[in-house]
């Protein structure tokens, strides 16, 4: 198949329209991730975005929408999701709502809740808006690799796979949205992302706990309450270990780390803070941005991650930051990116 690469615009947005309403795959950037879109409720062309990516059947998808009067047809809104719509939709904030069964099971993995969520880019709104249909999209990346921050990361995974990619540029966020789980109880954010715990929290005036594996792997015999945790994801070809712990001392030892691997003949780096780039300049720094801003962190990440795949790395040290506001998502992203693999500096 031969994949065209195109700009946003009104012929665009029909030949969109017109491939998502004949059951084919569309990827487009959305302010998260770029998405890998199908119609949410034709079931056989949910089902070729699983082939596409290679993404395990149990993982399910999260629905995208451009007006809350779809959300009828789809799912049950559980109640205290409308003033968190009221307050980050659009955005990068998904909710599980009771499904319904216009939705197709292939969508849900046979699980009662739908994912759903209303992009804030102007791409995906327009696209959405062409076609006028729930459009069931996970991130365009081949399942397993980082997710796509820009139409040439999708480019290099579904080239040959799919018709058409709309290319918007750079993703403003640079990770995937916030999953957050309103149906059994107290609200508990499965997936971390641009939504943050302490945002959701001002707004619902209650606390907000967050999922147990968001920061740590899968005990034996837990139960992942969002499937796509149970998998190695965000995950470059390197061994990436995070090195944790006071600034006068992890520097040194990313130093270290890095420089034994090289000297046991190793392809080996540092994704490092912005301020740390000279220090560490003989280790092929990555600059991940600044330690001030986990937003920008956040932005680079995914391409970061994917240039050490390019670049044949094979073990890779990288700092961390503290786990709270974007950083908890750029935590969970860079924890599974390392299996969780921590060293004490
Ligand atoms: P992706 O769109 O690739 O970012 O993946 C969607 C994420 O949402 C995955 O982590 C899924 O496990 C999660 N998800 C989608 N639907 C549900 C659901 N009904 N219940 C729990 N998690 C879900
Ligand atoms: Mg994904």
């Amino acid at each position: 198949m031969n994949t065209q690469l195109l700009s946003p615009g009104t012929d665009t947005y029909i030949l969109a329209s017109d491939i998502l309403k004949s059951g084919g795959l569309v990827a487009f950037p959305t302010e998260t991730v770029y998405g890998l879109g199908s119609n949410a409720l034709d079931r056989e062309a949910v089902l070729s975005i699983f082939a596409a990516k290679g993404r395990p059947a149990d993982n399910p998808l999260i629905v995208h929408i451009h007006d809350r009067k779809q959300l009828e047809s789809i799912c049950e809104v559980p109640e205290r999701a409308f003033p968190l719509m009221d307050a980050f939709w659009p955005g990068p904030l998904t909710i599980l709502c009771v499904r319904k069964p216009a939705i197709p099971d292939e969508v849900t993995a046979g699980l009662p809740t739908v994912a759903v969520r209303m992009p804030s880019h102007p791409v995906a709104r327009a696209m959405l808006q062409a076609c006028n249909l729930p459009v069931a999209a996970p991130s365009a990346n081949s399942s397993g690799r980082p997710s796509p921050t820009t139409a040439a990361h999708v480019m290099e995974d579904m080239n040959g796979k799919i018709p058409l990619i709309i290319d918007g540029g750079m993703c403003d966020v640079g990770l995937e949205s916030t999953v957050l789980d309103l149906c059994h109880g107290d609200p508990v954010i499965l997936r971390p992302g641009g939504v943050t715990r302490e945002m959701i929290s001002s707004v619902l005036k209650c606390d907000v706990s967050v999922a147990g594996s968001v920061l740590r792997p899968l005990r034996e015999n837990e139960k992942a309450l969002s499937p796509g945790m149970r998998y190695r994801h965000y995950a470059p070809k390197a061994v990436v270990t995070l090195v944790q712990g006071p600034e006068d001392h992890v520097v040194p030892l990313l130093r270290k780390l890095c420089l034994e691997q090289e000297a046991r003949g190793k392809k080996a780096c540092v994704l490092c803070f912005s301020e740390h780039v000279e220090q560490l300049s003989a280790c092929h720094p990555h600059d991940i941005g600044p330690s001030s801003s986990p937003t920008e962190i956040a932005h680079r990440l995914f391409d970061v991650l994917r240039r050490l795949d390019e670049e044949g790395m094979e073990m890779v040290f990288s700092e961390v930051v503290p786990p709270e506001g974007v950083g908890l998502a750029v935590m969970n992203r860079l924890g599974r990116a390392a299996s969780f693999r921590t060293i004490q500096a």
